[in-house]
């Protein structure tokens, strides 16, 4: 089964990740009958990550990008919920979702940090967004339904091999870091 991995890099609290959970179980159990074993962590030591495996990184806002520092030096979105940058050769990809765009709302949360999976596992970006509706939709919000050509799509992808990027975890500034939160 694979591993869907959430990088708890905001401090998100305990209740409203059991909530966010909850939520993607739902999701998932759509698509491959609860096939997906979804966990937050907060470091990758002693965590095998394979290339089966989703990683996305919930950081406090864009300031706080982890993704910039990824090898293909992706530009960032100020106005974006988050971002998945990815190379194709070989296959890598690293996500994360901001969490002052969603605020206290875990369906939101969930559901983004569910769409840059999609990003993710489909290496695909923004021309994601017009073809099947649903959360690959470019906005979305926590009433925003899964459709079922996103069921199709990662069922057809399902078993896609795609390096995640547990490098993130060491572009985390530590506590007081002057550059903390400075792009
Ligand atoms: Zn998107």
């Amino acid at each position: 089964m694979p591993n869907f991995y959430i990088a708890n890099v905001a401090n998100v609290p305990t209740d409203k990740q059991t909530a966010v959970t909850g939520a993607l179980n739902i999701l998932f159990t759509r698509i491959a009958a609860g096939q997906m074993n979804v966990s937050w962590i907060t470091s990758a030591t002693g965590v095998n990550i394979t290339d089966t495996d989703l990683l996305v990184y919930v950081v406090s806002s864009y300031s706080y990008s982890l993704i910039k520092h990824f090898p293909t030096n992706p530009t960032i979105d100020p106005t974006s919920n988050g971002l998945t940058a990815f190379q194709t050769n070989p296959k890598k990809a690293a996500s994360e979702v901001y969490l002052d765009s969603c605020l206290n709302d875990t369906d939101l949360l969930a559901k983004l940090i569910f769409h840059e999976s999609m990003h993710n596992k489909l290496l695909m970006g923004n021309e994601m967004h017009d073809k099947s509706g649903g959360l690959a939709q470019e906005t979305i919000s926590a009433s925003t339904q899964l459709s079922s050509a996103d069921i199709q799509r990662w069922k057809s992808n399902w078993n896609k091999k795609v390096n995640q990027w547990p490098e993130g975890f060491g572009f985390i500034p530590a506590p007081g870091d002057p550059l903390a939160g400075i792009l």
